[in-house]
């Protein structure tokens, strides 16, 4: 890490609610020295940028280190097993949610953060500079274009991730052309993930993907996907498709 110190213009970094890091412990989150007061520093980040930018609904700060920092982070025990410098991306990353998090926990995997949005896409920018993420590369564009048959992006991720980016059916064909034969795409969703599943059983065979387990956690569902063969080269379909006419 290079320089960590806060700068002056910085925004105060936000406390976590009393019993955090044990409630974390719990669910098997374990923090290093310092990985609470960057957390805390990012949420402050999030939440002065959200006065011009609109990154999130959930602006108290308790919430906050619940649906975005721990709601985020349930996906690390999951990520434990990756070897030094296995590469993560996190589709429709927004405001960092879970990339950031995690690749604040995570300093030896690699994270990519794609997002569509140029604004969002800046301030990410501006969250690796300030907590000086040596870890985090910031993708600006859609998933569809970066995912493409020849692209160098695609099948060259150890795991894909997302948060709140659509339906299964959608959010599948997004992410699942990222990953490598072998590796995983992992989706946190709430408690519809069992309907999803079911009206995403058609997309999941035509994107050649095994639903392997779907794991509860304290604040939400995670779905994991298990690729062992190619994707179709035709996705995901060109920009706009998956969304407009989601798999069947
Ligand atoms: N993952 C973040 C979270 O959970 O807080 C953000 C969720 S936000 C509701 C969905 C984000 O996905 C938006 O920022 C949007 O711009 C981005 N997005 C949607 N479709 C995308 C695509 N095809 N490629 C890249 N980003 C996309």
């Amino acid at each position: 890490m290079t320089n960590e110190r806060p700068q002056p213009n910085q925004p105060s970094p936000l406390t976590p609610p009393e019993g955090f890091a044990g409630a974390c412990a719990e669910i098997g989150i374990e923090f290093e020295p310092g990985d609470i007061e960057r957390l805390g520093r990012y949420l402050a980040l999030m939440l002065e940028a959200n006065k011009a930018t609109n990154l999130t609904a959930i602006t108290e700060s308790d919430h906050a280190w619940l649906r975005h920092i721990q709601d985020s982070l349930t996906l690390l025990p999951l990520l434990a097993e990756l070897s030094q410098g296995s590469r993560v991306i996190d589709v429709g990353s927004g405001g960092g949610c879970p990339g950031i998090p995690l690749a604040t926990c995570m300093p030896h995997l690699h994270f990519a953060l794609l997002e569509a949005t140029g604004k969002k896409a800046a301030f990410l920018e501006q969250v690796v500079e300030r907590l000086a993420l040596t870890n985090v590369t910031v993708l600006n564009g859609r998933a569809e274009t970066f995912a493409a048959f020849k692209s160098p992006h695609r099948e060259a991720y150890d795991v894909a991730i997302a948060r709140a980016v659509g339906p299964l059916s959608v959010v599948a064909e997004l992410t699942v052309p990222f990953v490598k034969m072998g590796g995983q795409t992992l989706l946190i969703k709430g408690q519809k993930a069992e309907e999803e599943l079911e009206a995403a059983a058609g997309a999941l065979h035509t994107l050649k993907v095994v639903h392997s387990g779907t794991i509860e956690t304290a604040t939400g569902r995670i779905i994991v996907l298990d690729k062992r063969v190619a994707t179709p080269r035709t996705y995901p379909r060109r920009n706009g498709e998956p969304k407009r006419v989601p798999l069947r």
